[in-house]
C-alpha cells in the first residue's frame, strides 16, 4: 500500500523526468531558457517538514539562497516547543538536560556542527557559523555554547513543563531501552535544490530522549546524519543514530547514488546494510532520505511508518516512505 500510495505521489509530483522528447539541441535549449519541472525542490522528515518545507520554500521560491533556504526551514521545528525531539521542547537526556546536536553543508561542500550543546534554541544556526566563521568543521559541549554566547546567541531555558513532566515519569522506571518507533524519531533534515541546481542540507535534533549525558547521535556527523555533494545529490538520516553512524549512512546514500542508483534504491541499500549487520534490526528504527541533482527523491526505512514532506512550488506534501518491515 504504502509502496503504490508512493509511487502514486512520485508521478503526481514529477520526480522522474517526464514530459515530450526533446532532440540534444533541443533540450539544451529548453534547460537554458527555464528550470526542470522538479527544481527547485525542498524535502524533510516527518510531519514536521510541512511547515518547515513552507519556510524554505519562501526563500527557495524567489530566487533566494538554497543554504538559506534549508536553514530556514529546520528553525521551525527548533522553536516549536510542541516538537518534542528537536530544540525547544526536546526530550532531555536521563539527567534532564536538553543537548542538542546539529549540522548543515552547502553546495560548496562546506560543513559546519554542534554537538552536546545546550541552552541555544537554534543550534542550526550556531553550525553554520561554525562553517562560515571558524576554521574548524565542528564545536562540542561548552566550548559550542561559547562560541554561540560569543556570537550574540542568548542563552534559554529549552526544558519546558511538558518534556520536563514526561522527563519525571521517565524517571519512575528510569530504564533505558528506546523503543524505536516512530513516535520517538523525530529528527528534522531537510535537502533542497535551488533553480540552477544547487544543493544544501541541514539536520537538526535533541537526539534520543533520556540519552546519557554526553551522548551524541549521528545527526551533528558530517557523512553519517547529512551529506551533500552537489555533483551528485544529497542524503540524510533519521532514528536510531549510532546504526547511522556504524554505516556512516548518508555519505553512503550518496555514494550509491553516485554509482547510478536512483535515490529510494540508495536508500533501501543503506537500509540493507544495517539489517546485513545489525542482528537486533526488528527493533530500531533508521530511515533515510534522498534527494539528486536531477531533483529526484526517494526514501527508505527499516520500519514501517516514516513519512516525509516534499515540497515542489505546487504543493507541500507528506508522503509515507517505503519500509524492509512491513
Ligand atoms: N538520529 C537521532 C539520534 O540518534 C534521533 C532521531 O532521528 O530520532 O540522535
Amino acid at each position: 500500500m504504502a509502496n503504490r500510495r508512493t509511487f502514486i505521489l512520485q508521478s503526481l509530483f514529477g520526480s522522474v523526468s517526464v514530459g515530450k522528447l526533446l532532440t540534444g539541441k533541443e533540450a539544451h535549449a529548453e534547460s537554458l531558457t527555464k528550470p526542470a519541472a522538479n527544481k527547485p525542490l525542498v524535502i524533510s522528515t516527518w510531519n514536521h517538514g510541512l511547515p518547515a518545507n513552507e519556510a524554505a520554500w519562501k526563500i527557495l521560491g524567489t530566487g533566494g539562497r538554497v543554504l538559506d533556504a534549508v536553514e530556514a526551514g529546520v528553525k521551525v521545528p527548533e522553536a516549536d516547543p510542541s516538537v518534542t525531539s528537536v530544540g525547544y521542547g526536546g526530550f532531555p537526556d536521563r539527567d534532564g538536560k536538553v543537548t542538542l546536536d546539529a549540522c548543515i553543508m552547502d553546495e560548496q561542500g562546506n560543513c559546519g556542527s554542534v554537538a552536546f550543546l545546550q541552552h541555544i534554541m537554534h543550534p542550526i544556526s550556531v553550525a553554520r557559523l561554525v562553517m562560515e566563521k571558524t576554521l574548524h568543521v565542528m564545536l562540542v559541549g561548552d566550548g559550542a555554547l561559547q562560541f554561540a554566547l560569543a556570537n550574540g546567541f542568548k542563552k534559554q531555558n529549552l526544558l519546558t513543563p511538558q518534556a520536563e513532566k514526561a522527563w519525571k515519569e521517565w524517571l519512575k522506571t528510569a530504564q533505558y531501552k528506546p523503543v524505536i518507533n516512530i513516535e520517538n524519531h523525530d529528527t528534522i533534515s531537510m535537502l533542497a535544490l535551488d533553480a540552477s541546481g544547487n544543493l544544501s542540507g541541514a539536520c537538526t535534533t535533541s537526539g534520543a530522549a533520556w540519552k546519557m549525558h554526553g551522548r551524541v547521535g549521528d545527526s551533528p556527523i558530517i557523512g553519517a546524519g547529512l551529506y551533500v555533494d552537489n555533483e551528485v545529490g544529497g542524503a540524510c538520516a533519521t532514528g536510531l543514530g549510532e546504526a547511522v553512524i556504524k554505516i556512516v549512512g548518508s555519505h553512503l546514500v550518496v555514494e550509491l547514488m553516485r554509482q547510478g542508483n536512483p535515490p529510494a534504491k540508495a536508500c533501501q541499500m543503506a537500509v540493507e546494510r544495517i539489517i546485513k549487520r545489525q542482528k537486533d534490526y526488528k527493533d530500531l528504527q533508521v530511515g533515510f532520505l534522498a534527494l539528486n541533482k536531477q531533483g529526484e527523491w526517494g526514501a527508505y526505512s527499516i520500519q514501517s511508518g516514516f513519512n516525509f514532506a516534499v515540497h515542489n512550488g505546487q504543493e507541500n506534501k507528506l508522503i509515507d516512505a517505503s519500509s524492509f518491515v512491513k
